[in-house]
């Protein structure tokens, strides 16, 4: 055998005994054995960078490094899956469906795993791209990272149809999440809090290497594929095992709703033996006929729901009520108890929202409370037990002044929570806002997070967010943590900053009520800051979407002359106050249009084409699909999208085409 055949036999042979060891669980081969010819073909591919193949079983061990992770377009959504908890949630919703469907309807069962879920995509058998769900329409694209994963084959075995995804969940089994936690715990490292979270947290750590190390597996669940080969969806799990995907074995094909309960009932007790975490079960329609004649809203599809185990609940003590301050200076208390273990996560903490809160429920220190970890996974009170409540106890007194600086708190008639209005002073709202203003979907600034920020108002360097602009390298330089590279590394991600678009800059300034959404509503619709400070109560109403909570608040930041003081600063410094030209919006020509732009062009630049098609109304996507509307080429289009565009029947129009829609 020459060098190039034995590296080819050793891939092969080392995926299929990785597929035996991680999927069927049987290991033929000692790790040692495995091991050893891991080493060998390493060495045979350093000798031999030639026969580099991306998806070598020598990838696995990690290594990419991943500064920022691209943001990628799904090749068709990731949706959500519609919520039951009862047997009378799954009577309405196959009622709901049987209104669509006449035909007798089978479902299958499968188990909702309780990770990270991913979408993997396949092109000629061989493993291409991982993106993680995101918003549903894009993602983050961590291929890198997946691919050491031993469970996500990065070749297929057998034939299957040239391109698709293939969707999944990444999950941390309970034993490995264990060992990962007392092996933290004894390099002295804080523990890891819950598999789930630990799980998509890996997903976007920088070193692959590191993802390596950690046990993360990978299970499937539905194979998306537009050419209509897949006649059902247990089918298509039946298909993915046969690829060499880790498919759960626990899937049940039910005949009624009622099969369907048993299924839940059954794993609602014994959830606890699975190797890993679970919190519910999926029920889908089995046929894919009946699928698509269902469809999907636009959240979530209709052929489909999960069934949501309840939280578990635990009793505890409650020791102490603490207060903490927000940056907008709302007072939120916080129940601490003595620690418990709620689903395999250590909880001692939760909030209990506001004075009203603690009333109602006449919450006090030593009673014993039940806790529950909500859906969302953050803990809540939900009951007192009163038979256990001791006869000296008192009732909760709220605070009335600031835990921080001892200001009297004030409580507005409208409002539920308290708040400190020592703006200026409060530390925690000084550094809050600070901290909101240089957060990932504000300023976005490198080189500063929130301890940083807290050193540097402690330090009395800055006092306000516009501070951040003054500072120097030789200002921070010798404070805690902070060396020549950190500090300038520090300096240029605050000048970086300067580029920010003006909808985040105002989402940035922290007015209360305004997140990211309404912040962008509000740039686009005054198109800079001096117009958005002249505006009214009442033209602020009239903004689409802006209440008069909303239009309040906007009118109290402006007229304080601390706050225009803080913005002339900014503006100073060069911040983007208006939003920028090539943005503002022509028509609503293309309203509804979703493009593709392929080639080389004349009039216009790639990008400028694409600003044209925004600032027209219509949307650009990267990759063709059904949903594509027309498809711009060029010169020099590339082959594979114009046969893609073809197979669908999307319109291909030319330049000029475009711009007489656009006239
Ligand atoms: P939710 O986040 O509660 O809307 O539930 C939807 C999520 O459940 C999906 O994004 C999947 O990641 C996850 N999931 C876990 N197991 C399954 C399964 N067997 N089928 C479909 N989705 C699942
Ligand atoms: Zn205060």
């Amino acid at each position: 055998m020459n060098a190039k055949e034995q590296i080819i036999s050793l891939r092969s042979e080392l995926h299929k005994l990785n597929y035996n060891y991680y999927v069927l669980d049987d290991s033929s081969v000692s790790d040692y054995d495995f091991d050893l010819r891991l080493k060998e073909l390493k060495k045979l591919e350093d000798l031999h960078p030639e026969f580099y193949d991306s998806n070598s079983p020598t990838v696995r061990v990690g290594g990419d490094i991943t500064k920022n992770f691209a943001t990628i377009v799904h090749n068709s959504p990731m949706y959500s899956l519609d919520n039951s908890y009862s047997i009378e949630d799954l009577y309405d919703w196959e009622k709901r469906i049987k209104k669509i469907i006449e035909d007798n309807i089978e479902y299958t069962c499968e188990l909702k795993y309780d990770g990270a879920s991913i979408s993997l995509s396949y092109i000629d058998g061989k493993f291409v791209k991982a993106i993680t769900r995101g918003d549903g329409i894009q993602g983050d694209d961590v291929t890198p990272n997946i691919k050491t994963i031993p469970t996500v084959p990065l070749v297929l075995q057998g034939d299957f149809i040239k391109n698709f995804d293939i969707r999944g969940e990444i999950v941390m089994p309970i034993e490995g999440f264990k060992k990962l936690n007392s092996e933290r715990v004894s390099n002295g490292e804080e523990p890891f809090k819950n598999p789930r979270n630990t799980a998509s947290g890996s997903l976007k750590l920088q070193d692959s290497k590191e993802v390596s190390k950690r046990p993360l597996e990978c299970l499937l669940y539905s194979i998306v594929e537009s050419s209509g080969i897949i006649k059902s969806q247990y089918e298509s799990l039946e298909i993915a095992k046969k690829l060499g995907f880790n498919v759960s074995n626990e899937i049940k094909l039910a005949k009624s709703i009622e099969e369907v309960f048993e299924f839940i009932k059954y794993w609602e007790i014994n959830r606890n033996n699975l190797p890993f975490e679970i919190d519910g079960v999926v029920i889908k329609v089995n046929d894919t006929n009946q699928q698509n004649e269902l469809g999907f809203t636009s959240k979530f599809p209709r052929w489909a729901i999960s069934y949501k185990f309840k939280p578990e609940q635990s009793s505890t003590i409650l020791k102490n009520i603490s207060y903490q301050v927000g940056r907008t200076g709302s007072i939120t208390p916080v129940a601490n108890f003595e620690p418990i273990d709620l689903a395999g996560t250590i909880v001692k903490r939760a909030s209990l929202h506001n004075s009203d809160f603690i009333n109602k429920m006449d919450i006090r220190i030593n009673d014993t409370v039940f806790v529950e970890k909500g859906g969302d996974i953050i803990p809540k009170i939900v009951k007192v037990d009163l038979s256990k409540r001791s006869v000296s106890s008192e009732k909760t007194i709220y605070i009335n002044h600031c835990p921080e600086c001892n200001s009297e708190l004030k409580r507005n008639e409208d409002e539920a929570n308290h708040y400190c209005l020592n703006y200026n002073f409060c530390q925690p709202q000084v550094s809050g806002r600070i901290q909101h203003f240089i957060s990932r979907k504000a300023m976005d600034i490198d080189g500063l997070g929130a301890e940083t920020v807290n050193l540097l108002v402690e330090h009395n360097l800055i006092k306000n967010y516009s501070d951040l602009y003054r500072l120097k390298t030789e200002d921070i330089i010798g404070l805690e943590r902070m060396a020549q590279k950190s500090s300038e590394n520090l300096i240029s991600g605050v000048l970086l900053s300067k580029e920010i678009s003006f909808d985040r800059v105002l989402y940035g300034l922290g007015i209360r009520h305004v997140g990211v959404t309404v912040a962008k509503k509000l740039a686009y619709h005054y198109n800079n800051i001096d117009a958005l400070m002249c505006a009214s109560y009442e033209d602020l109403e009239t903004v689409d979407e802006i209440g008069g909570k909303i239009a309040e608040s906007v009118i109290n930041f402006f007229a304080a002359q601390e706050n225009i003081m803080i913005i002339n600063d900014l503006k100073f410094y060069g911040l983007n106050f208006q939003i920028s030209s090539s943005k503002i919006i022509k028509s609503d020509k293309l309203l509804g249009s979703m493009f593709v732009v392929s080639g080389v062009f004349s009039q216009f630049s790639r990008d400028e084409l694409k600003l044209e098609i925004e600032k027209n109304g219509g949307k650009v996507k990267s990759s063709i699909s059904t949903k594509t509307s027309y498809v711009i080429a060029g010169d020099n289009m590339g082959p594979s999208k114009r046969l893609k565009a073809e197979s669908l029947n999307v319109a291909i129009i030319s330049e000029e085409d475009f711009v007489k829609m656009i006239k």
